[in-house]
C-alpha cells in the first residue's frame, strides 16, 4: 500500500467545543504525518460549493452552509498508509447519534431539536476527493501543478 493524504476539517461545533487538538492527538497517536494545518476564520460560500459539489441539490444544502460557517473551522492535511480509510473509522459514521462510542462523532456530536446534524468533523472518503478538497483549503499549496 502506498502512502496518501486524506483532508480532514474540525467543523465549527469542533472547534467550538475545544476538540481541535484531539483530533490532533488521534492523528498523531496513530502514528499519522500532519502535512497541513490552518484555522480558517469564516469558509466562503464558493469553498462550501466546491467541497460540497455533490450536496448542492439536496434540500439541507442552505443549513449545512450556515452551519459551516457558524465559526471558524480547522483544516489539516494528514499523511500516511490508508489514512483516508481509516480516518474516515475514527471519525465515525455521518449520524452521530450513530456513531460508536470511541469514534470522534460518536464521542462529541449528536442531533439537535433543529435538526441539524452537528459532526464535530469531516474527512475525505476516497484518495481523489481529498486531492480535489486540498486544492480548496490549501491553494497556496498549488498541489494542482
Ligand atoms: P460524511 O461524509 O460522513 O460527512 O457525510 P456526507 O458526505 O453524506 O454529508 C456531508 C455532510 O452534510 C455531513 O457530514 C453533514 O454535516 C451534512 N448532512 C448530511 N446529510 C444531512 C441531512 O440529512 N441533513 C442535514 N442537515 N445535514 C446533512
Ligand atoms: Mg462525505
Amino acid at each position: 500500500m502506498s502512502t496518501e493524504q486524506t483532508l480532514i476539517l474540525v467543523k465549527p461545533d469542533g472547534v467550538a467545543a475545544g476538540h481541535i487538538g484531539d483530533v490532533i492527538s488521534r492523528l498523531e497517536g496513530k502514528g499519522y504525518v500532519i502535512a497541513g494545518l490552518k484555522v480558517v476564520a469564516k469558509a466562503t460560500d464558493a469553498q462550501l460549493r466546491q467541497h460540497y459539489a455533490d450536496k448542492v441539490t439536496k434540500a439541507y444544502f442552505p443549513e449545512l452552509v450556515d452551519y459551516m460557517q457558524s465559526g471558524p473551522l480547522v483544516a489539516i492535511i494528514a499523511e500516511g498508509v490508508n489514512v483516508v480509510a481509516a480516518f474516515r473509522q475514527i471519525a465515525g459514521v455521518t449520524n452521530p447519534d450513530e456513531a460508536a462510542p470511541g469514534s470522534i462523532r460518536g464521542d462529541y456530536g449528536r442531533s439537535w431539536a433543529d435538526g441539524a446534524i452537528r459532526n464535530v468533523v469531516h474527512s475525505s472518503d476516497s484518495p481523489e476527493a481529498a486531492k480535489h478538497e486540498m486544492q480548496i483549503w490549501f491553494p497556496e499549496l498549488n498541489l494542482n501543478s
